[in-house]
């Protein structure tokens, strides 16, 4: 006789989407996708490993937003696949369009010299919006207003390796309040005077750093440069409400001020990473090793062989980032004096 499968131990509340398998209370959470109609087919991609390897046990959200409308095809395919309530987004023009103080002949001037110099996404003026928009405005709008906890997803990403257990409730239970599984560091010619502004900051509002920061991670010579690495930010897991902090808002306000999103080529990962660096305590901060990543051209697939037949991972930990030459991360154990895994030397360059 045919034996009946076990009951889900949390029936999702709308009968239409599949029963989640993890048992417990959920946070207040929800991934976040920045995307164009033309990103679906990438994007579907991204969510069917993220529902494959976590959110189908746990059934949470998901927003998109988009600087157009979404269109039909990509809310069905979309809503199709995510396990959790699906919310679309319109990102008001203000937040995705040019201030009044910045000078958009200047801009324009810059983004053809960039293009000569081959600088890569220099010469877009869309990815500078999209960069600034991620580094000061998707936590502030009002479909992410309800939440506490966001998962940021991009187009073309994979994950490896099973995640067997709630990592918002992980951030929240640890006191954690930003994180990240790739780290590396960002090209000179984008970011030329980011550090005066981020100097600039720390002279007007002193209040805002804390003690006991990573300033570490960030420079090399106690502040006096800028080392240029940074968390890559098209994979976070953190907390909305730091964000929407008066430490961050002012921080975001100062940089945007000073017009480098436009006049240089500042990226949102260098952005959150500087901010968590100095604005954070280290503690807050936290690697998700056991995260298997890739986003071209990188992957994060964590050392060791038990853990990936364990977690039932498809990476191959010679393509692991983690501990080659451009990666930050190896700075990262070593400012918050971690060990490093056994069989580290294999995955050198
Ligand atoms: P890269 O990872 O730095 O190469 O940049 P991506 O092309 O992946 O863009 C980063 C994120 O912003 C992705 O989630 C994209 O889907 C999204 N994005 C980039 N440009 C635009 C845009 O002009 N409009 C919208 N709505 N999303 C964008
Ligand atoms: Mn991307």
């Amino acid at each position: 006789a045919l034996k009946p499968a076990s009951p889900p131990t949390t029936p999702n509340p709308d009968s239409k989407l599949p029963p989640a398998t993890a048992s417990g209370e959920r946070m207040n959470a929800t991934f976040v996708t920045l995307a164009r109609n033309e990103d679906l087919w990438e994007i579907l991609k991204s969510i069917r490993s993220v529902e494959d390897r976590f959110n189908r046990k746990f059934n949470y959200d998901w927003v998109f937003l988009n600087d157009k409308e979404f269109n039909d095809e990509f809310k069905k395919m979309t809503s199709a696949i995510v396990s959790g309530k699906t919310k679309y987004g319109l990102i008001p023009t203000e937040h995705w369009s040019y201030p009044d103080f910045i000078d958009q002949k200047r801009a324009a001037a810059v983004r053809q010299e960039m293009k000569e110099k081959q600088i890569i996404y220099g010469d877009s003026e869309s990815y500078r919006h999209m960069c600034r928009y991620e580094s000061g405005f998707f936590f502030r709008h009002p479909l992410l207003l309800d939440y506490e906890w966001y998962w940021r997803v991009e187009p073309s990403v994979k994950f490896f390796c099973d995640i067997n257990y709630d990592t918002f409730k992980f951030m929240a239970e640890n006191k954690k309040k930003y994180s990240f599984t790739l780290s590396l560091h960002e090209y000179e010619a984008t970011i030329p005077t980011l550090w005066d502004s981020v100097k600039n900051f720390t002279k007007m509002y002193p209040q805002h750093i804390v003690e006991g920061n990573s300033l570490k991670f960030i420079s090399d010579d106690e502040g006096k440069t800028y080392n240029n690495c940074h968390f890559w930010s098209n994979f976070e897991i953190g907390n909305l409400n730091w964000l929407r902090s008066q430490a961050y808002l002012d921080f975001f306000e100062l940089l945007d001020q000073a017009g480098g999103f436009f006049y240089e080529r500042w990226g949102d990962a260098p952005v959150h990473s500087i901010a968590a660096a100095l604005m954070l305590k280290k503690e807050e901060l936290h690697f998700f090793n056991d995260i298997a990543y890739y986003h071209v051209p990188f992957t994060h697939c964590p050392t060791g062989e038990k853990f990936r037949i364990d977690h039932k991972c498809t990476c191959q930990s010679t393509d692991n980032f983690d501990w080659k030459g451009y990666s930050c991360t190896s700075k990262f154990y070593e400012i918050n004096g971690l060990p490093r895994p056994e069989g580290y030397e294999n995955e050198q360059d």
